[in-house]
């Protein structure tokens, strides 16, 4: 008998990610408590205002504009103009070398990294992600037809480990998945160990005789804090390809705006972009959304203040380590990854829960024994919490 739909995709559709089920569960528990007795650092939701730029260009297009060529659809790959526009500012930025003809645009940093996976893997493919990393790489991973070989990260730092990552590259080794700064540990990857990744990738490049590609997952690049460096990795690997989404760079999550970058440097790189574009197609991912490409076209260079993400970053990781937690400190993005004050994750999540903190365990993020605080919310929610984290702490004995 035929079955009469994808078990796989029924099995996905039906268990929510653990973010989205504590995300949801925190809206029914405001409902009943009110929503701001509900310390809610589930999500990853910018919290800072879009820069004015944003808003300024959407009233100007569509009250001055052509109505049927803004609305209407741009090439599959997106706009010319718009293209152009983002390869001048990352060669302007980065001296990547970049032309609209290596750009294509996406719905976010999701659907730059579903095209990718599925322009490079073939089935059986191994792609290798780096613990911790965003949950819903393996279900794309999968998706493609590839599997998941997870990397640990050196204790402590949470910089990539690369001796354990030389153990797991092999001849089915495809691409890596690179996101930096982290989500969930907040890490930006230094220089020096990109550089490392690099020559490590090159020497096993030559060793298997086919090209291993670095996927660079960019959505956080914007949000570092104290002018640390996050290394343009088109510049110092040739087989990269970037995945960039404006959705926390602009707090533009729900326009779904991004794009993929193919480094020119690349040996097969009209091949990979063509897939690229063939992937899109495949999976329907044609002309990502019209407006927001013309915003973007008409907005490069603009920011939002990051300056405020610090400040609670600031606050936060300062008084959990003043009531004992163990935390690494973020560079970048809007994430604090903090050891849990039991080894089950999840038992510690829900005594957090029983005082209303509603946070995250990473063990689907493959480091468990941890949970992830998104910082991403009004100061006062984090000032708000601080009692509730001491109290929490002084139940696990912590002073
Ligand atoms: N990659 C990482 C590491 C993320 O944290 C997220 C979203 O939180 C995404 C990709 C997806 O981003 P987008 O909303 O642009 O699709």
């Amino acid at each position: 008998m035929t079955k009469m739909l994808n078990e796989k995709m029924y099995a996905l559709g039906s268990k929510r990610s653990i973010i989205r089920e504590i995300f949801e569960y925190c809206k029914t528990r405001a409902s009943e408590i009110g929503a701001d007795k509900v310390f809610d650092f589930s999500i990853g939701n910018p919290s800072v205002e879009p820069p004015r730029e944003i808003e300024e260009a959407i009233v100007r297009l569509v009250t001055e504009g052509n109505a049927t060529a803004l609305h209407g659809y741009t090439s599959a790959q997106g706009d010319l103009g718009c293209r152009t526009a983002i390869a001048e500012t990352v060669n302007a930025r980065f001296g990547a070398g970049v032309s609209a003809d290596s750009i294509y645009m996406t719905c976010g940093a999701a659907a730059s990294l579903t095209i990718t996976l599925r322009a490079l893997l073939n089935e059986g493919d191994e792609c290798i992600v780096f613990a911790p990393f965003f949950t819903e790489y393996r279900v794309f991973i999968e998706n493609a037809g590839g599997r998941v070989v997870v990397s640990k990260p050196e204790p402590s730092t949470f910089q990539i480990d690369l001796a354990d990552l030389e153990g797991r590259i092999n001849g089915n080794t495809k691409a890596l998945i690179v996101n930096s700064p982290n989500n969930p540990s907040g890490v930006v990857y230094t220089r020096e160990k990109l550089t490392e990744l690099s020559d490590l990738l090159r020497r096993k490049e030559a060793e298997y005789g086919h090209p291993i590609y670095l996927i660079a997952d960019e959505p956080y690049r914007e949000l570092v804090f104290d002018g640390i460096e996050v290394p343009y990795l088109m510049n110092l690997y040739d087989d990269t390809v970037v995945c960039y989404s404006y959705s926390k760079a602009l707090s533009l999550p729900g326009e779904r705006i991004g794009y993929i970058a193919v480094c020119p440097r690349m040996a097969e790189e009209r091949k990979v972009y063509l897939a690229v574009c063939g992937a899109g197609r495949s999976l329907g991912y044609v002309c990502a959304p019209s407006l927001f490409q013309a915003v973007i076209r008409q907005t490069q260079g603009a920011t939002v203040d990051v300056g405020i993400y610090k400040e609670n970053r600031d606050i936060l990781y300062s008084a959990l380590t003043e009531y004992g937690y163990e935390c690494v400190k973020p560079d970048g993005a809007f994430y604090l990854f903090v050891k849990a004050l039991e080894p089950d994750a999840y038992k510690f999540f829900e005594r957090a829960k029983a005082k209303e903190i509603l946070v995250v365990p990473c063990d689907d993020f493959g480091t468990p024994g941890y949970v992830r605080i998104a910082y991403c919310v009004d100061k006062s929610r984090i000032v708000n919490a601080l009692p509730a984290f001491r109290a929490l702490a002084e139940e696990y004995g912590k002073k």
